[in-house]
Order: structure tokens, then sequence, then C-alpha cells
């Protein structure tokens, strides 16, 4: 018989596989609470549970990992740790500091479809999806290896979360669980550049969990050139769809738009985003452009950053700037490539 990672497995449905076993149901809860709640990942190490069960556990099941290879902090604080997974593939993590927030941003495939223009994430193609085990992983490593004290989780590592929306909705729901992780939904952000049927099924889910819609052009010709997403999902399709996410209940969404200078920093650039933000409701986080080598597009000087946001502004629009850290380490964003010499 196949050994289960117990990671991938809802309380529920591990639930199910123990009484599969004979073996009561409360004991799933048991060891939930060593994996989500202490960090420990050794049957051997669970001393609540007798020792013939610990063993007859290991003949059905193991706990699965990741291992770290690298890692490496910028001097703004950023962290950020390269994985190896359990087929060779590499991902990376990176935690984020800023005052007393302190964000994990994860990863949720090995490389990347959409291969959007101005990203490394997608450069070396595309390997696969990251499983519900190894999307938790990244949490645990940081939380209990590192010993970070995480107060946001961002879905904008390496990937397209809506890309493996199966795997990524569950651990959205085992991280906001309280016999897991407990975390609270408000803390939790998941970004997409704009998988339709993604959005639509977010919507379903029906949890309070943040969602952030990489948009980065404001008219259909120039995102078209920058992200290929834009040619399977058009902007006027994208939307109509966000439209529908924010109708009936309440629900908020932000845009993120990456300035390149030059390239979609006009004013007309200008106008046609803030019509885009008052239709939808939406708060704009400006991100400037981190340099990719062998990318010739330039980053915005911090004025040009300034006088954009002051223009949106003007137009009434909620906006930030949201600093991108741990550039000396390859680690903001856009500068996730998974591999060893990044
Ligand atoms: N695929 C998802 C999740 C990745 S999030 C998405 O596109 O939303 C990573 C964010 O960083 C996205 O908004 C992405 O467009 C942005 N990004 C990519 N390359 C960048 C770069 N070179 N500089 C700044 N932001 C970048």
């Amino acid at each position: 018989m196949d050994k289960k990672d117990i990671k991938n497995l809802a309380l529920e449905e591990f639930k199910q596989e123990l009484e599969k076993i004979s073996e009561p149901s409360y004991r799933a809860e048991q060891i939930f609470s060593w994996i989500y709640k202490k960090g420990i990942e050794d049957f051997d190490a669970m001393d609540n549970l007798p020792k013939s069960f610990r063993n007859k556990l290991a003949q059905s099941f193991y706990i699965g990992a990741i291992k770290p290879l690298k890692r490496l902090k910028s001097i703004d604080g950023t962290e950020k740790v390269l994985f190896e997974l359990s087929d060779g593939n590499l991902i990376e993590t990176v935690l984020i500091c800023s005052g007393k927030r302190k964000t994990a941003c994860l990863s949720t495939q090995a490389g990347c479809k959409y291969a959007c223009a101005f990203c490394a994430s997608g450069m070396n193609g595309f390997k696969r999806n990251l499983s519900v085990s190894e999307i938790l992983s990244q949490i645990l490593y940081l939380a209990y290896s590192l010993k970070h004290g995480m107060t946001n989780f961002v879905f904008m590592g390496m990937g397209e979360p809506f890309d493996n929306y199966e795997n990524v909705s569950r651990a959205v729901r085992m991280m906001n669980s309280p016999k897991a992780m407990g975390i609270a939904a408000r803390r939790i952000t998941v970004s997409t550049s704009g998988i339709i049927p993604g959005i639509e099924k977010f919507k379903e889910l029906g949890l309070q969990v943040n969602l952030s819609i990489s948009l980065h052009a404001a008219n259909s010709g120039l995102r078209d050139k920058l992200m290929s997403v834009n040619k399977k999902y058009s902007l006027e399709e994208l939307l109509k769809a966000c439209e529908n996410y924010i109708s009936n209940d309440g629900r908020m969404l932000t845009l993120e738009y990456m300035v390149l200078k030059d390239i979609n920093d006009s004013q007309k650039d200008i106008d046609d985003l803030a019509k885009i933000a008052r239709r939808l409701k939406a708060k704009v986080n400006i991100i400037p452009y981190s340099n990719i080598p062998g990318l010739e597009f330039k980053s915005p000087l911090k004025k040009d950053i300034e006088i954009f946001k002051s223009n949106l502004l003007k137009k009434g629009i909620n906006v930030i700037v949201r600093e991108s850290k741990g550039k000396d380490i390859m680690a903001a964003c856009g500068q996730l490539a998974g591999t060893l010499t990044s």
C-alpha cells in the first residue's frame, strides 16, 4: 500500500483514514496538534501516542518534508529560503519584515506556465504544481525551524496559485482551520494574474481571504504584450469576473500595479487605471519594477512613483506603494527563479 502524506489530508479525511486501520478518530486531532501547533514532524516524538500506535501509523502514513538548501538574509531583514522538493525540484519562500508585520511569501508551483515578460519565476518554464503538504511545509519551516512569528501570509511567491487551484484552496483551508494552523482568513492573501475560473471558485469558497489581482496594464493591448494570461482571459472578461467577485457579499479586491518606466506609466495609463479601480471599488498597490538580470525593463525613479501615486490619489483612488524588499538577495516581487544561483 502507498503511504499517505498526512499534510495532504484535511482533518476529516485523516479521521476516515484512521478508521480504515481501525484506530479511533480522536487520534487525528492529537496528531494535527503535534504537526500544526507544535511543529513536530516525527511520530516518535509524539509522546502522548502509544508506541504500538506510532509504529502502526508509520506503516500507513508519513509526514512530507521539503529540504532547505540555502538561506539568504537581506540587509533590510528580508529572508529567503531555497527548498528542494522530494523529486529534486526547487522552490523559494520569502519572509518579509516591516515593523511589526512579518509576512510569509509562499510559492504554489515549481516554475510557472504564464511567463509574464517581467518576471523571473516562469523563465525556466513550468515544472509542476506543489502539493498541499509542500505549501504548508513552507509555513511550518519558517514558524518552527526559523522561529518566526508570522502575522501575514501571501501567495505571491513562485507560480500561479489559481493554476493549482485545488491544492491552494485546500492549503488555505488548512491554514485557516482552528484544528490545524488557525490563521485568521483576513491575514491570508491570494494573488492571481487573472485566471477567471479560479476567481469564480474562490468566491464560492466563502472564506474572508483577501484576493489581489496582478493587473500591471490598464489596456488590453499592453496587457497582451506583458502577460500571456491576457490572451486566454482578456482584460474585459477579467474585469467582469472581478465585478462579479465583489458583488453581493461586500468583498474587496486589491489591484497590483507594477510600474515599468516608460511602458505603463503615462497619464493615459493613470486615467485608465483609475477608471478600473473605481469600477471595481478596489485599492491599488503600486509596486516599482524590481530588476531582473537579462530583461530590458527599467525601474521607475522614486519621484516618478510618488507622482504616479499622487495622480491616483487626486482621482480619489485608495492607493499605497508597496516597497519591494530583499532586492540584494533576489527576493523581491518577481525575482524568485528557484535556482541554486539565484
Ligand atoms: N502568479 C501570481 C502570483 C505571483 S505574485 C500573480 O501573478 O499574481 C508576484 C507579484 O509580483 C505579481 O503581482 C507579479 O506580477 C509581480 N512581479 C513579477 N515580476 C515583477 C518584477 N520584476 N518587479 C515587480 N513585481 C513583479
